[in-house]
């Protein structure tokens, strides 16, 4: 199953980490970016699955079920962490959204600070802003 890229968004090449997802138009803060989608996995799944991946696609609803975005994921998937983010995401209702903290103008990388994530704690943070905390997981 391929699902499409999301509307304003794209899929490039990151300055932080393998692939980005950039804005392709202009997003006011506060508005709504896109849904996170992709397989909906239990945390049974999220566990078998991260012991075999180095990149991880795997975003939390709740304590139990998650998304993998790298199955028909809408390229939010390759929104990088950022210590300075520009977008924040919420769950309503079982969904994952995503809205812009600020203004985001067409060609800026989207970024989120992914505060806990199921990467590990030693994960160093390459996002190369002024306030960079080191690593990933706050
Ligand atoms: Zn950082």
């Amino acid at each position: 199953m391929k699902t499409e890229v999301a509307p304003g968004i794209e899929v490039k090449s990151s300055k932080i980490d393998g692939k980005g997802c950039f804005a392709a138009a202009r997003f006011e803060k506060g508005r709504k970016i896109a849904e996170y989608v992709g397989e909906k996995i239990s945390r049974h799944e999220v566990a078998r699955r991260l012991k075999n991946r180095r990149r991880i696609h795997i975003s939390g609803i709740d304590s139990y079920w998650a998304i993998d975005g790298r199955c028909g994921g809408n390229g939010t998937q390759f929104i990088n962490h950022s210590c300075e983010p520009n977008c924040y995401s919420k769950v309503i209702h079982g969904h994952i959204l995503f809205f812009a903290l600020r203004d985001i103008e067409p060609g800026e990388e989207i970024t989120l600070d992914y505060g806990e994530s199921y990467h590990s704690d030693r994960k160093r943070c390459s996002c190369g802003a002024a306030s960079c905390r080191g690593r990933i997981n706050a």
